[in-house]
């Protein structure tokens, strides 16, 4: 077996390591013998395929990153369109989050415009101080279970109308200051304000991807076979007693 992933961007969006999820996908499949192939695209580059991949993958960036990449990103609009609606899986973090939405406000007031495959839209303070900084718990309903996702959280930008978040914010801000929704999930997109790298932090979510990328293509259930997780589910018991310990949660 084996996916085929495209990471956008990798020199522009790689916010806090974000590259290394796919870095986790790889070695997660690997240890149970799933190849992984691993394609980028960047500006000036030949049109990727978009419909031939399992997993596409988006970091995050600041202001002026995204803002050489919300220009290059449309002229891709349908393709990626398409290939959500085909059941591909995008990962979207943060800045790239933002850009699959109607518009980015940056922090200079410009406009960037989105995607718009989703109606959210998300705007900055003019104040660049003004931003949600922290540690990051999250609960999200993954197979019909509920799951403590942990992260890093950087965003000067506010993002407003998800209709269907990734979680429910219990430590940290979220898609607002304060708010208590995180991130946007459908089936097949998640996008999110974690960093962390966010599936080095959290194992379960990334298996959670991987067996939906298998399943997809090749029209089967899959069990994956179970990995020896204490090293990362230690770090992870660790976050939440200290995190959750000093919230009082
Ligand atoms: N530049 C965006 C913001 O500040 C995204 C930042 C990020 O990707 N961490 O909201």
């Amino acid at each position: 077996m084996n996916l085929n992933i495209l990471c956008l961007y990798p020199n522009i969006m790689d916010l806090y390591g974000d590259n290394g999820n796919i870095e986790i996908l790889k070695y997660r499949c690997n240890k149970r013998n799933i190849e992984v192939n691993i394609d980028t695209y960047t500006i000036n580059q030949e049109e990727p395929q978009f419909s031939k991949y399992d997993l596409i993958f988006l970091g995050g960036g600041s202001d002026k990153e995204q803002r050489v990449v919300a220009k290059d990103i449309l002229k891709y609009k349908k393709q990626i369109e398409n290939s959500i609606k085909k059941g591909t899986f995008y990962l979207l973090i943060c800045g790239g989050f933002q850009l699959f939405g109607k518009y980015y406000k940056d922090s200079e007031g410009n406009i960037l415009e989105g995607l718009g495959i989703f109606n959210y839209y998300t705007e900055s303070s003019l104040n660049k101080q003004k931003r949600c900084i922290g540690n990051i718990i999250i609960e999200s309903k993954i197979n019909e279970e509920t799951l403590k996702i942990v992260g890093f959280e950087n965003h000067g930008g506010q993002t407003f109308d998800v209709e269907t978040p990734f979680g429910k914010v219990i430590y940290g801000n979220g898609n607002k200051f304060e708010d208590q929704n995180e991130g946007i999930m459908i089936k097949n997109v998640i996008g999110t304000y974690l960093h962390g790298p966010l599936l080095s932090k959290n194992p379960e979510l990334t298996d959670y991807i991987i067996k939906y990328c298998l399943e997809r293509k090749y029209n089967k259930s899959i069990f994956l076979k179970e990995l020896d997780d204490t090293f990362e589910n230690q770090a992870k018991k660790e976050i939440l007693n200290r995190l959750l310990t000093k919230a009082n949660v």
